[in-house]
């Protein structure tokens, strides 16, 4: 039984991750559960797994009652991540809360699956670094990367040619620019194929997530930025493909289901013989692929340039973004309003100092604010 800490356990990835540990038998035991606010949601999965030990991390809600020691803050984070119990750290956090556990579990040579991009958007230099130095790999949850560290199982590193990440295109694929403008919240929030929560939604809707994805495969298979494409491929049955120096090409496929590529993590180096639902190929029809059009989706050109510019850029690209997703949601800015506040937070931005987590919080501080303001004003 290999002993699993899940942080973000009552999100999408988080409650995906339990689903695979249940529909495994004897494989996993979950000794350590962590949220980030939903107590209740919390309560229920320490109610039906039975950890050790469980956290939460927002330190200002007040709770009682909890059936067992409950550690609070990043700090409590941090504890679970590096229990000596603890074999595996499943990182399926948001936003920055995954930098300091995922830092600290690397440096005690856990085992890592990885779903939180932000850590390597924000500090993939540094986050990369550690676990070279500490032989730790890093296990993608992410279904494109998942399917690219499939195709380069076996491989030799020297003969990868480029690294081809397919994107469904969102539902506004075949959208005009006009169109784009007067997006509500719920238009945006229904994805057709995959199952998420309403961040992750609206960075499919922009492609911005698809650039999060190109910097976490800059970081992940340590691949210039030049050697990652993106291709439109609506169908989500090739979840990634990698092209080789004699011109053959390696794709993964398989029916777009997030439990999937869990399941592969922590089974890793095993595939677990469970079967989500399987692609019936006879009635699949065909696979389509189309260029990105960046100028109806520039979110993804914002990333590249942020990746490329690196130092503190990517953690203001992700902060600003955040934020102006939030402001969608709310009603309170347009849907081509978010691509806007993100460049114009990128073009603000001074990096200052060497690149550290203190630099790197400062920066995602910034860029919050900075677009809280831009918005309001
Ligand atoms: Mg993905």
């Amino acid at each position: 039984m290999k002993r699993l800490a899940i942080l973000g356990s009552t999100g999408s990835i988080g409650r995906q991750t339990l689903e695979v540990v249940a529909a495994n038998p004897g494989r996993f035991s979950v000794y350590a559960l962590a949220a980030g606010s939903d107590v209740e949601a919390l309560r229920r999965q320490v109610e039906a797994f039975r950890p050790a030990l469980a956290a939460l991390g927002n330190p200002d809600i007040e709770v009682r009652d909890f059936p067992i020691p409950l550690l609070r803050g990043e700090e409590g984070l941090v504890t679970l991540a590096t229990a000596p119990e603890v074999e595996l750290v499943v990182v399926a956090t948001s936003g920055a809360a995954g930098l300091a556990p995922t830092l600290a579990a690397i440096r005690s040579g856990k085992e890592i699956a990885l779903a939180n991009k932000e850590v390597l958007v924000m500090a993939g230099e540094i986050v990369a670094a550690e676990a070279r130095a500490h032989g730790v790999t890093l296990r993608p949850v992410d279904s494109e990367h998942s399917a690219i560290w499939q195709c380069l199982l076996g491989e030799a590193p020297r003969t990868v040619e480029r690294l081809i990440l397919t994107a469904s295109g969102g539902p506004f694929r075949t959208w005009p620019r006009e169109r784009l403008a007067r997006v509500t919240p719920e238009e945006a929030l229904a994805h057709p194929i995959w199952k998420m929560g309403p961040k992750i939604t609206i960075d499919s809707a922009t492609l911005f997530n698809k650039g999060l994805e190109v910097i976490e495969a800059h970081h992940l298979f340590d691949m210039p930025y030049e050697r990652i494409e993106v291709v439109v491929h609506p169908q989500s049955l090739i979840h990634s493909m990698v092209e080789f120096c004699d011109g053959s090409v390696k794709a993964q496929l398989g029916f777009p289901d997030m439990r999937l590529p869990i399941q592969y993590a922590l089974g890793y180096p095993e595939r677990l013989p469970h079967r989500y639902t399987t692609v019936k190929w006879a009635e699949a029809g065909r696979l389509d692929f189309e260029p990105v059009d960046e100028e109806r989706f520039p979110c993804l050109r914002l990333a590249r340039e942020a990746g490329r510019a690196g130092r503190t850029y990517p953690a203001v690209l992700a902060a600003a973004d955040e934020v102006a997703v939030g402001l969608f949601l709310e009603g309170r800015i347009g849907f081509l309003d978010i691509p806007r506040l993100i460049a114009e937070a990128l073009e603000a931005h001074r990096p200052a100092g060497p690149v550290d987590l203190a630099s790197i919080r400062a920066a995602d501080a910034w860029a919050r604010s900075w677009v809280e303001r831009s918005a309001g004003g």
